[in-house]
């Protein structure tokens, strides 16, 4: 049987921290992943990463501190964060931060101005300074790995995208040279990165390998059996980072607070580490919370064998779309940051007990479909499965709300967007609201609120998907999972959708989950390379 000092399961960027982490250290480390690719859902991610008081900031002579960081999450936690969890996570960003800048080859930078995903509340920053992004990483250095990761390539940093404040053009000669070269940003770029650091110290990912049970002497944890018989030990400890429970529809109904449907991720998260720990009498945690994200389907297209989907994200932002639920009245601002919006799905009306806002339309007009595009279409196309009405009444009749109750929330809706304040909702009030809006009119209301004015008018139906769960076994601040009791289980950790959450429901800023995923892995890395002594 194969022995290492760290065994890390799941080769997403929390795996490949740890993983990392734990070879810097010192240790011999297996790390195993059960897709035949590498990188798991990070690789489809933009790779920001959300990091209070960090360096970048600093170096740009934008203001952060500790306190602020903590004092924001702590204004958004409404309990479900752990005490010393936020914290932890807060004091982890230097630490990480210079350890990935001295020791492996991911450099980070600021993605300038993103502001957070609640910016008004104390301790939230309207200019941004927390959103960070890995440089443009060259494939070439990563040998025949270069093809094993999932995901396809995306030449561009965050920076450069609408989603990220930029244009989404990149100059021909650039494009060419970063072509030529292989550079890549976003997620790809995170995973190459870490990839390469892991290799460079020996370190090589086993594909194809599901880990199903872990090995037992008594409490402590001292190795990992796999789905085709094989085992493997580790000597110091496991560290479990092997996603969200997204894709078991068991788990996904036991916990989940509210519908939720379409997952984003890569399909081979299906809480395999979730179970593991369950089975070795793990308390769990933030059991009911996912990273929530409004989607529609791409009828026609799939991914991995399943429905593939986009991420409906500028196309709410942008003026001259609204969303409506099934009696076709707005119920909510349009323009919030995708988790929050969860919130606004899972409504629950207690005469009819239903999910009233679960079934919901996405509506515009035809300058909407002219000035941006969207749903993957450039300006002035729109897609041609997307219900259609040359009036909002024949529109609303094809997704079947009364024509009625439509046209007068355009209308109201239209008022209030040429009179620039959303009474209703404050659609544009906040400073997160236009950021991926109309550019030219940012930081105004005008950047999100616009009228619904010229048909043919658009419906898209709207699902409420996830980025992935972010509960599973509770953890102490360097990730050691504990017992039902509160105690450790010796030789067991968790780190990135695979621990409770240690910000509980909170989406703090672009780069949410993959700042914690990055301190927790270092962090459960090196206390496994420990044995815990840390
Ligand atoms: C389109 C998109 C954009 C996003 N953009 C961002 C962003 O910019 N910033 C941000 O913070 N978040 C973003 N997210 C969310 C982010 O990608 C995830 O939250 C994050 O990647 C989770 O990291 P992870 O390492 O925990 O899981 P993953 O990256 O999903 O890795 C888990 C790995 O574990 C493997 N695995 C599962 N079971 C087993 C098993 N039994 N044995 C071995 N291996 C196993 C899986 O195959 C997978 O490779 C985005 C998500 C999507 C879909």
């Amino acid at each position: 049987m194969d022995e290492f000092d760290v065994v890390v399961l799941g080769a997403g960027a929390a795996g490949l921290t740890a993983a990392l982490a734990a070879a810097d250290a010192g240790a011999s480390v297996g790390l195993f992943e059960k897709s035949s690719l590498v990188g798991g859902t990070t690789c489809l991610s933009s790779g920001v990463a959300w990091l209070p008081d960090n360096r970048y900031a600093r170096e740009a002579g934008v203001a952060d501190s500790r306190a602020e960081g903590i004092r924001y999450l702590r204004s958004l936690s409404r309990d479900m964060i752990r005490p010393g969890m936020a914290e932890a996570f807060v004091d982890g960003t230097a630490e990480v931060t210079e350890w990935l800048e001295r020791r492996t080859p991911l450099h980070l930078s600021l993605v300038p101005g993103y502001p957070d995903y609640h910016p008004e509340h104390p301790g939230g920053k309207p200019q941004g300074g927390r959103s960070v992004e890995p440089h443009l990483f060259g494939f070439d250095a990563l040998g025949a790995w270069a093809d094993r990761l999932e995901g396809r390539p995306r030449r561009m940093m965050v920076r450069e995208t609408p989603v990220g404040g930029g244009t989404g053009v990149v100059a021909p000669d650039e494009a060419d040279r970063r072509e030529a070269q292989r550079l890549e940003g976003l997620g790809r770029a995170m995973i190459g990165a870490l990839l390469k650091g892991c290799l460079d110290r020996g370190t090589e990912p086993v594909t194809d390998a599901a880990a199903v049970e872990l090995v037992q002497d008594g409490d402590r944890v001292r190795g990992v059996r796999f789905a085709d018989g094989s085992a493997v030990s580790a000597r110091r400890g496991v560290v479990l980072a092997t996603g969200g429970f997204e894709w078991d529809p068991g788990l996904v109904r036991d916990f989940l607070r509210g519908p939720m449907s379409y997952p984003a991720t890569v399909p081979t998260n299906t809480g395999d580490g979730l179970r593991m720990a369950m089975k070795a009498g793990a308390r769990l945690g933030n059991m009911r919370e996912a990273w929530w994200v409004p989607v529609c389907v791409l009828p026609g297209q799939s991914n991995h064998g399943e429905q593939a989907v986009h991420l409906v994200l500028r196309e709410r932002t942008l003026p001259g779309s609204i969303m409506v639920n099934r009696d076709g009245v707005r119920f909510t601002n349009e323009a919030a940051n995708y988790n929050a919006l969860g919130g606004a799905f899972h409504q629950l009306d207690p005469g009819s007990f239903d999910y009233v806002n679960d079934r919901c339309w996405l509506v515009f007009d035809a300058r909407h479909v002219e000035e941006y595009g969207g749903f993957t279409l450039p300006p002035g196309q729109a897609p041609e499965w997307a219900q259609r009405g040359d009036s909002v009444g024949e529109l609303a009749r094809a997704i079947d709300v009364e024509p009625a109750t439509l046209e007068a929330e355009v209308t109201r809706f239209n008022a209030m967007a040429k009179a620039g304040d959303d009474e209703d909702f404050g659609r544009g009030r906040s400073a997160y609201d236009g950021f991926v809006g109309d550019k030219r009119h940012y930081p105004g209301a005008a950047s999100t609120l616009g009228p619904l004015e010229r048909g043919p008018y658009y419906a898209v139906r709207l699902h409420l998907s996830t980025l992935g769960t972010k509960g599973g076994p509770q953890t102490d601040v360097d990730g050691s999972v504990f017992t039902v009791d509160g105690d450790p289980i010796p030789g067991l950790y968790a780190a990135g959708n695979a621990m409770a959450g240690p910000t509980g429901m909170v989406y703090g800023g672009a780069g949410g989950t993959l700042g914690p995923a990055l301190v927790f892995g270092y962090r459960a890395g090196r206390a496994a390379a420990s044995g815990g002594r840390r």
